[in-house]
C-alpha cells in the first residue's frame, strides 16, 4: 500500500470520452493531472459498440467507434497525464490541509486538489446469461458485445433482447448475417421506432420468447431452447453464434457513499459540473444536470466545465478558461513538429 506520495492538482476517475477529454483539456492547463480507470484501457463505454459508425461528434468524418477510441486516447495523452489502469475508486477521505484522498479497490491512495467523477454508468458489467453452464461458450460463440462483425458472416445468428442496443445490433448484423432470429421476452421493443421497423423486415422476430436453454458440444453452442412466456411451449433453434443483449448493471459502488447528491439521474451537479462536495465536479454520462446531453459531444463540453472549475478551486484568479489552442503557447512546439512532418510526407494539415 502507498501513502505518503505527490498531490496531484486534478485526479480524474474513469477514462471514458468525458475523462480522457478532461485529462487532455487539465493538461492544456497546465494542471498535474492524474487519470484512474477500473478497466485495463481508455474508451470507457465505447468498447461496448466498437465495431459501429459513429456520425455525431462535431467535425469529424463517420468512423468506426474503435478508430474514435484511438484518436481520443491519443488526444488524452498529449500532456503525459499519470494514468493508473485496473483501479476502481471507492474511498475518498478530506485531510486537514483541504487534499483529496482517493483510495482504490488494491488500498493504494492517491491524493488529489480536486476530483472530477467521470464514471458513466459506473463499472459496467454485461447482465449475463442465468444458464446453468452458459460461461463455458463466452469462449466461443456466445457473445454480449459484438466485436467483430466479420466473424457472423453468412451465418446462423440469434439475438437475445429488446433494448436499443439489441435492436441496433439485429440492424447492424443483419448486413453480415446468414439469417438473424431476434427473440424478446416480451412483444414490444424499446428503441427507435424506425429502427424496430426495420429490425423487423430483416429479422426473424419471435416474441414473447425467452432463452432457455444452450445445447452444445462443450465448445460451442449448436442448438438453444427457447420458452414461449405465456404458454410455456419449448422450441429449439439452430444457431452458429448467439448475442445477448439484456442490457448492464449499473454500478457507483463506494461512490454512493461520499454523500454526494445522487438522484436516479446520476450526480445532481450545478450547471458548472459542480457537485454538492466542496473540490469534487463530475462530468460526462454521470452528471445530471438540466438540459444535460448524454452523448459524447456532451461529455466533452462537462469535461471543460468541470476543469475550468476545478482551476479556479484551487486558485480563485485563475481565469475562467484556456486560451484557445490556436493561440495557445502550450503547442507552439507541438505546431512545428507536426508541420515538419507534413513538409516530410504531406498529409491532411
Ligand atoms: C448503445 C449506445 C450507443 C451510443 N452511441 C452513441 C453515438 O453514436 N454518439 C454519441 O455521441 N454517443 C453515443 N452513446 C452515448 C456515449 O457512449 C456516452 O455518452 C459516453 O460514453 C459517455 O462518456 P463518459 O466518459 O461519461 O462515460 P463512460 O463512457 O461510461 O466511461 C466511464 C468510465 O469510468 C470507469 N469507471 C466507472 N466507475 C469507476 C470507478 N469507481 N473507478 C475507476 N473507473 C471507473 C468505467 O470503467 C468507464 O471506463 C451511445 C450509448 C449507448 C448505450
Amino acid at each position: 500500500m502507498s501513502e505518503a506520495h505527490e498531490r496531484y492538482d486534478v485526479t480524474i476517475i474513469g477514462g471514458g470520452p468525458a475523462g480522457m477529454y478532461a485529462a487532455f483539456y487539465a493538461g492544456m492547463r497546465d494542471m498535474k493531472v492524474k487519470l484512474i480507470e477500473g478497466k485495463d484501457c481508455l474508451g470507457g463505454f465505447l468498447h461496448q459498440y466498437r465495431e459501429k459508425m459513429i456520425w455525431d461528434v462535431g467535425g469529424l468524418p463517420p468512423m468506426r467507434c474503435e478508430q474514435l477510441i484511438e484518436w481520443l486516447s491519443l488526444q488524452a495523452q498529449t500532456f503525459q497525464p499519470s494514468l493508473v489502469f485496473n483501479r476502481r475508486v471507492d474511498g475518498l477521505e478530506r485531510l486537514g490541509d483541504g487534499t483529496l484522498r482517493l483510495r482504490t479497490d488494491n488500498g493504494d491512495t492517491h491524493d488529489t486538489q480536486t476530483v472530477i467523477v467521470a464514471v458513466g454508468r459506473g463499472i459496467t458489467e454485461m447482465t449475463k446469461l442465468d444458464i446453468e453452464g452458459a460461461e463455458r461458450y463466452e469462449l466461443t460463440n456466445l457473445h454480449y458485445t459484438v466485436q467483430d462483425l466479420a466473424r457472423f458472416r453468412g451465418k446462423r445468428v440469434l439475438i437475445s433482447g429488446g433494448g436499443n442496443s439489441a435492436v441496433d445490433w439485429a440492424n447492424e448484423l443483419a448486413e453480415v448475417a446468414g439469417e438473424l432470429i431476434v427473440v424478446h421476452r416480451r412483444d414490444q421493443f424499446h428503441a427507435m421506432e424506425g429502427s424496430i421497423a426495420r429490425m423487423r423486415k430483416v429479422a426473424d422476430v419471435r416474441t414473447p420468447y425467452q432463452l432457455h436453454k444452450l445445447h452444445g458440444s462443450g465448445e460451442a453452442i449448436h442448438v438453444v431452447s427457447v420458452v414461449h412466456a405465456e404458454s410455456g411451449a419449448e422450441e429449439r433453434i439452430a444457431v452458429d453464434e448467439v448475442v445477448v443483449s439484456h442490457g448492464y448493471a449499473k454500478d457507483y459502488g463506494d461512490l454512493l457513499h461520499w454523500g454526494m447528491d445522487i438522484g436516479h439521474k446520476g450526480i445532481r451537479v450545478s450547471q458548472q459540473t459542480e457537485t454538492n462536495l466542496p473540490g469534487i465536479f463530475a462530468a460526462g454520462d454521470c452528471a445530471d444536470y438540466d438540459n444535460k446531453v448524454s452523448l459524447i459531444a456532451g461529455a466533452f463540453t462537462d469535461a471543460v466545465l468541470a476543469v475550468n472549475r476545478a482551476m479556479r478551486y484551487i486558485n480563485a484568479d485563475a481565469p475562467g478558461m484556456a486560451y484557445v489552442s490556436s493561440h495557445n503557447e502550450k503547442f507552439r512546439q507541438l505546431n512545428r513538429q507536426l508541420t515538419q512532418q507534413h513538409e516530410d510526407a504531406p498529409s491532411r494539415l
